[in-house]
């Protein structure tokens, strides 16, 4: 057999989704930006498009329709032409609407920043002002700002500003908050750096996501703001057109010539949604919550290759078959295999050990089993799955979810991240127990302690009462076992339950589950990457390499006399109590070369 050989880099992924990618694949955001653009490239070339003069009135020509010859959109009641005054009127709107957003998100970013990161009484002194200000319902306040400096746009413009300034404040201070006494935050000032140098360079990028977020999200408010003070006259002076004063001046022959308000309103409708659907697009791409969440969510069932190999099932009394399986990541367009090719067979009332180092590809061949590798990215290439004989890769996606936990249920390896922290663990025990079973309530309660009880827990009517933080690793680890059994599965996979606990409570676990599964007859796939567990509680072992197995075989078998270089690897790896130096030495000679130095 050749030797190990170093292993393969992992290919670097070539068409990584850029945010740009991701926002277009958004089709509202990026309908969104289509039309923007048309309308930001219309009202950028309206000084070069042979419109007539917007303010030139025509008497003879009052109130044309619309499509009328030399005025498509028609004229209106002072017959000056109306798709004119829409364009520069729009741009007016559009630029008065975006300098408001700029002026109050740098002054408002700059407050919430400065609040953020100072903190204290100068935070509680900023943050009660802007609550004051955010105490007037703001279209009144914008009122009120400009009656008290005269109507006109630029003050129409001061006024928007202004009252849209607690909303930047607000959220930059929150994320600000956030960061302000992050570990890299307190480096860069113990470096040396000044408090204004550390709020630029290590605050303000953090923090810019945000900042741009909420300009995304309120940009279309500010221009709705501009054309309603216009409207109500207090914006824009006649002759000048902007969007609002056109709607307000349309608004007396509503009914007579429809067209004058009509075709502005639906002007700023457009202008506004598409802001909208755009600002909400850009607030997904940029929001990392969003991005590893709702955008590419996972699946409830790993998508499964349409054209996917289905090999005959080679041991039709296990409880546990898996055949060829190929288990892959997409990257782009290429997929990046992790499980390559491989079969397995855990038959009732046994213990098959899977074994191999950190990336082997354990967990995603566990994950396959019931379909929960994630997915985008993760596929099932080719392969079957058998439980009972029933290939698992076949079923639909409601009885597959049906199965998961209730014939095939997991362990995994940190149980402080699979249980919720807010609720008692005897509830979730209980939660395990009603996905698959419908009891009373008493019922379920009995049969959650008993569960308890069984895996070891002492006092467990009183402990079912506590939270996941009040109870110890092992014993977590217990709770994740109990959920595990508490609707008696077939096959139990462990995906390394105990690599998170000291070796006294890994044994009385190992303990555990070995007795479990010989009292009940249950299949035990049991995952790990040490050789010294194996040899505890597995009947049989596979070892797993770059995603395929190297060898199989009874466990005292391949103890006695391992045939792969890399199985030797991974047994020379047990240490001895008392051999360190030796230990060392052995396990550093069965390496390659590059490897060692490497590491
Ligand atoms: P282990 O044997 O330590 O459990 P895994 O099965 O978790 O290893 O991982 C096997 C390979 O699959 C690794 O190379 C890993 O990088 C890759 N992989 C796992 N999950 C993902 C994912 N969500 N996206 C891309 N690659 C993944
Ligand atoms: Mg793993």
């Amino acid at each position: 057999m050749s030797t190990v050989s170093a292993v393969t880099p992992p290919k670097v992924a070539s068409g990584r989704i850029t945010s740009w990618r991701l926002l277009l694949n958004n089709r509202l955001a990026a309908a969104g930006l289509v039309l923007i653009g048309l309308i930001a490239l219309l009202i950028l070339l309206v000084p070069i498009l042979p419109l007539p003069d917007p303010d030139a009135t025509a008497p003879a020509e009052r109130l044309k329709p619309v499509l009328t010859a030399g005025h498509i959109l028609g004229t209106d009641q002072l017959g000056r032409d109306i798709l004119s005054r829409l364009l520069w009127g729009a741009r007016l709107s559009v630029t008065v609407g975006f300098t408001a957003t700029l002026i109050a998100a740098l002054i408002g970013s700059v407050i919430g920043i400065v609040a953020g990161y100072v903190g204290g009484r100068t935070d509680n002194a900023i943050m009660r002002g802007i609550d004051m200000l955010m105490a007037f319902p703001y279209i009144l306040l914008a009122l009120a700002i400009v009656a008290a400096l005269g109507p006109g746009l630029m003050n129409a413009l001061y006024a928007i500003a202004i009252v849209n300034i607690p909303f930047f404040a607000r959220n930059v201070r929150g994320v600000t908050l956030g960061y302000a006494h992050r570990e890299f935050v307190d480096a860069a000032r113990l470096s040396g750096k000044g408090h204004l140098s550390v709020m630029f360079t290590e605050v303000l990028p953090n923090v810019a996501p945000v900042i741009v977020i909420t300009m995304s999200t309120t940009a279309g408010w500010m221009i709705l703001e501009t054309a309603g003070l216009s409207f109500l006259g207090l914006g824009a002076q006649p002759p000048q057109a902007d969007l609002g004063s056109m709607l307000g001046e349309g608004r007396a022959q509503l009914f007579t010539a429809p067209h004058v308000s009509i075709v502005p309103g639906v002007m700023i409708f457009l202008m506004v949604i598409s802001l909208n659907v755009l600002g909400d697009g850009i607030r997904d791409v940029l929001d990392p919550r969003l991005r590893s969440g709702a955008l590419a969510r996972p699946g409830p069932v790993t998508e499964i290759a349409t054209d996917r190999n289905v090999p005959e099932n080679s041991a039709p009394d296990a409880a546990l078959s898996i055949e060829g399986l190929e288990t892959g990541f997409r990257s782009g367009d290429d997929i990046i295999p992790a499980v390559r090719g491989i079969s397995l067979h855990v038959k009732r009332g046994e213990c098959l050990g899977l074994i191999g180092e950190s990336g082997s590809g354990k967990s995603v061949t566990a994950l396959s089993v019931m379909g929960l590798v994630a997915s985008p990215p993760g596929i099932i290439q080719s392969g079957a799955i058998y439980v009972d004989n029933e290939d698992v890769l076949a079923m639909s996606q409601t009885r597959l979810i049906s199965l998961r936990g209730s014939r095939v249920s997991y362990v995994f390896q940190d149980p402080l991240t699979t249980l919720h922290p807010m609720y008692p663990v005897g509830r979730q025990v209980e939660e395990a127990i009603a996905a698959h079973q419908s009891l009373g309530a008493n019922e379920r309660r009995e049969r959650a302690v008993a569960l308890l009880e069984k895996v070891g827990i002492p006092e467990a009517r009183e402990r079912a009462k506590h939270y996941p933080h009040q109870l110890s690793g092992g014993q977590r680890q217990r709770i994740g076992i109990a959920m595990a059994l508490a609707n008696d599965p077939d096959v139990i996979i462990a995906d390394e339950p105990t690599t998170a606990l000291d070796v006294t409570v890994q044994a009385r676990i190992l303990e555990l589950l070995r007795d479990l599964q010989r009292e009940r007859g249950m299949a035990l796939l049991f995952i790990t990457h040490d050789f010294g567990v194996v040899s505890e509680i597995c009947d049989r072992v596979a070892v797993m390499k770059d995603g395929e197995i190297v060898e199989t075989g009874e466990t005292r078998a391949v103890l006695a006399n391992p045939q792969h270089d890399y199985t030797k690897r991974l047994i020379a790896c047990v240490p001895e109590l008392g051999t360190g130096a030796q230990f060392l030495k052995r396990v550093a000679g069965l390496f390659p070369k590059q490897q060692t130095e490497a590491s």
